[in-house]
């Protein structure tokens, strides 16, 4: 397969392990002392399994898998304000088939459509966009879900919409940011993390510069990386390398496909429409500062907040999580999925208890698809 094939290559991987070993005896990290080293993108989390990284790479790397898995940080009330939306009559409630199944307070948006919900599964918000043309007699929401990589292509529906002056289609954002969570974690005095692989995707729009206060700031270093196994393990020997030689910089593994200064049209389409909420609630995180998006007022008429009267206040409708759910514990690092006791028995792909098994890029769904066998075993 041209241009992933060459990335997957075993001689080149091999020398790449060999040069990440000398580099980790070279700090003295051990299995006792391990380097960690968060990987904050769910993408890159399957990676790491899917290729068996985490077996192959010298036992003093330990990866932390963040929270960088969109679907699993949505908070359980916006589940619920979905399903709300949802079930109102003439509603055409559209969303990624990802959030489809998670679980929600009352339900998740699959038991809504079960119980006669119109819910559809698109694969863009232009199919919401279309929905909308094609139903003029009725209101056709999309859930505007995830990170800078996604929020540009909801951006430019609205703002098609508007351009086509469509009445009946809304987007309900809950879009989020990537750096306000890591600053977050940095923040938090529990967590001891030596450095970064960061997202390969939402680095793609907003660049590599909105990463810099982690090197300035923090003193740890981040190393932009792609998806394939080389590109991981040539990412983790950057960051190696930096904590050898006593640096911390922001490097881009993904140049690529990565451009330093990120995508100006995207920029351009989030800055029209978006501006920043004081902060939004992360599932397992917590509120975090201006962590997200909502639309701007020349956008109201395309806001399903305003539509449906749902608005988000910070800590108003905070849910807790299903008794027995380690989510929050192990997207904040604190905890492997195989640590949590419904591991297996009370939550799998099947039956889903945290979101973290329901989303695809989810940590316990990647330990779950690639190692299941194994870390039970273990
Ligand atoms: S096994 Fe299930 S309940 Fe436990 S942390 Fe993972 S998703 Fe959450």
């Amino acid at each position: 397969m041209k241009f992933a094939s060459e990335f997957r290559d075993p001689v080149a991987a091999r020398a790449l392990l060999s040069a990440i070993a000398r580099k980790v005896d070279e700090i003295g990290a051990t299995r006792a002392r391990p380097v960690h080293i968060m990987e904050i993108c769910g993408g890159h989390t399957h990676s790491i399994f899917r290729y068996g990284l985490d077996k192959l790479i010298h036992e003093g790397i330990e990866f932390i898998h963040g929270p960088g898995c969109p679907v699993c940080v949505l908070p359980m009330a916006r589940v619920d304000e979905c399903v709300e939306i949802a079930e109102r009559p003439g509603v055409i409630f559209t969303t990624f088939g990802d959030a489809m199944r998670v679980p929600g307070h009352r339900k998740s948006l699959l038991q809504a459509k079960s119980t006669g919900a119109d819910i559809r599964m698109v694969y863009s918000p232009l199919d919401a966009l279309e929905l909308a043309r094609r139903n003029p007699g009725r209101e056709v929401v999309f859930f505007g879900l995830g990170f800078e990589t996604t929020t540009p292509s909801t951006a430019l529906s609205i703002q098609q919409a508007a351009r086509e002056g469509l009445t009946n289609f809304s987007v309900f954002c809950n879009h989020i940011t990537v750096p306000e969570p890591i600053k977050a974690l940095l923040d938090d005095p529990d967590m001891c993390l030596d450095g970064f692989i960061g997202p390969g995707h939402v680095s793609m729009v907003i660049g590599i510069h909105p990463y810099d206060f982690i090197a300035r700031d923090y003193g740890k270093p981040i190393v932009v990386a792609g998806f394939e196994p080389t590109d991981l393990l040539q990412s983790v020997l950057m960051v190696v390398t930096q904590i050898a030689e006593g640096r911390a910089a922001i490097e881009n593994q993904y140049a690529r496909v990565v451009p330093e200064h990120g995508n100006p049209v995207s920029l351009a389409a989030i800055a029209d429409v978006y501006e920043r909420r004081a902060s939004f609630e992360w599932r397992g995180l917590g509120e975090i500062d201006a962590s997200g998006l909502r639309i701007r007022s020349r956008y109201a008429a395309f806001d399903a907040e305003e539509k449906f009267g749902i608005g988000y206040a910070a800590g108003s409708r905070n849910v807790p999580e299903v008794e027995g759910c380690a989510c929050g514990a192990v997207m904040t690092g604190k905890l492997k999925p195989t640590g949590c006791p419904q591991f297996g028995k009370g939550c799998t792909p099947d039956l889903p208890l945290g979101a973290l098994m329901v989303s695809s890029e989810g940590a316990c769904a990647a330990y779950w698809q690639y190692a299941g066998a194994r870390v039970a075993a273990e």
